[in-house]
């Protein structure tokens, strides 16, 4: 037998122990900077089972890793989604089981995920005008998901977030609106920087709003102080003196995390995604596949991939092509 370290370190000296799988490349909005108005999905041979699924974060469980994202596409679309949360949310060493969600789906799944042991919830919510909300996602409906979040604060998770994309000309006169409702919800709120990943019908590099001046426009407006709260991500902190909201800013552009990056992302097809801005990847469904009964080789090949998880990402929002050509929905954000 093998002899294996129970922690996953990489040729950098980063620890990882946070992974983000994504559930399923479907989704039922359509949002403009995250896929093409005609993507095509893949089918289901292609996806991997909620069993593999549960086979892989158990695996990565077992070296070492504490913390589990599912993501999509949009996970709670997923056929059984709950099953999958249930699983691992009794694995003894998951300290935090955390998902990423549009929201459209929460009003009826926010209990059963509560129950099986999911402690934080982020949604995403770019505009909360509903035409534009509409012509933001081609298709949601935002009253689908203020309902979403209204369910996700009745089963009480011990943090809520909003996740939010600002694009000039398109959102970004809302930046004030959106945090005022979080401040009026009582929860969290992340501006999350657009990143280049996937061809889109827009030019990334003219609807680009940086957080250094999403953050000048907030100072204006509300009293801010650096918090200290570190949740292992590429976010910082801000509190809203005399309110329960904090707001975070994820800037892979204006402030490069790749140097205490502790995550790996893994598709739902199966491919291990040792950075989200780069091509570097291997595949864990052929193993998964041609080892049913032995979850060895998995474990061996995820220990192998340490060796080559980048030092860090390359975006380029003025590059013609994408840095990444798979889209944000492929990936899990
Ligand atoms: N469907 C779920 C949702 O929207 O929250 C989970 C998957 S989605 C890919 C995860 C996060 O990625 C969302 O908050 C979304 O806003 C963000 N996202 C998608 N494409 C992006 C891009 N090109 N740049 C930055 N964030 C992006
Ligand atoms: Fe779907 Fe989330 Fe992408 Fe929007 S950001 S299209 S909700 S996967």
């Amino acid at each position: 037998m093998p002899t294996e370290p129970n922690t996953l370190i990489d040729a950098h000296g980063r620890q990882v122990d946070y992974i983000r799988l994504s559930i399923t490349d479907r989704c039922d909005f359509r949002c403009t900077y995250c896929m093409g108005e005609d993507v095509s999905f893949l089918s289901r041979d292609e996806v991997l089972s909620l069993e593999e699924c549960a086979r892989i974060v158990k695996t990565f469980v077992a070296l070492g890793v504490s913390k589990v994202r599912i993501t999509g596409g949009e996970p709670l679309v997923r056929k059984n989604a709950i099953w999958l949360f249930e699983e691992i949310g009794q694995l003894a060493g998951v300290r935090e089981l955390v998902t990423t969600t549009n929201g459209s789906q929460l009003a009826h799944q926010a209990l059963a995920l509560k129950a099986a042991g999911v402690k934080r919830i982020n949604i995403s919510l770019d505009s909360l005008n509903a035409e534009r909300f509409k012509k933001i996602t081609r298709v949601g409906d935002l009253a689908k998901v203020l309902g979403g979040i209204a369910a996700a604060k009745q089963v009480s998770f011990e943090n809520i977030k909003l996740n939010t994309v600002l694009m000039r000309g398109i959102n970004d006169d809302e930046t004030l609106d959106l945090v005022r409702f979080a401040i009026e919800q009582k929860i969290d709120i992340s501006f999350i920087e657009e990143m280049p990943i996937g061809a889109v019908d827009h030019a990334r590099d003219s609807s680009f709003v940086s957080n250094t001046e999403t953050l000048a426009t907030l100072q204006q407006h509300f009293p801010l102080v650096s918090s200290a709260l570190n949740t292992g991500g590429p976010a910082r902190y801000w509190q809203v003196t005399d309110t329960q909201t904090k707001v975070g800013f994820i800037s892979p552009h204006s402030h490069n995390f790749c140097e205490a990056c502790n995550r790996v992302r893994i598709t739902c097809k199966g491919e291990l995604y040792l950075c989200l801005g780069q091509d570097d990847k291997i595949e864990l469904m052929p193993i998964l596949r041609a080892h049913p009964h032995d979850d060895e080789p998995l474990k061996q090949a995820i220990i192998e991939s340490m060796k080559i998880k980048p030092k860090g990402h390359d975006f380029d929002l003025k590059r013609a092509a994408p840095a990444v050509v798979r889209f944000m929905s492929h990936t899990g954000g």
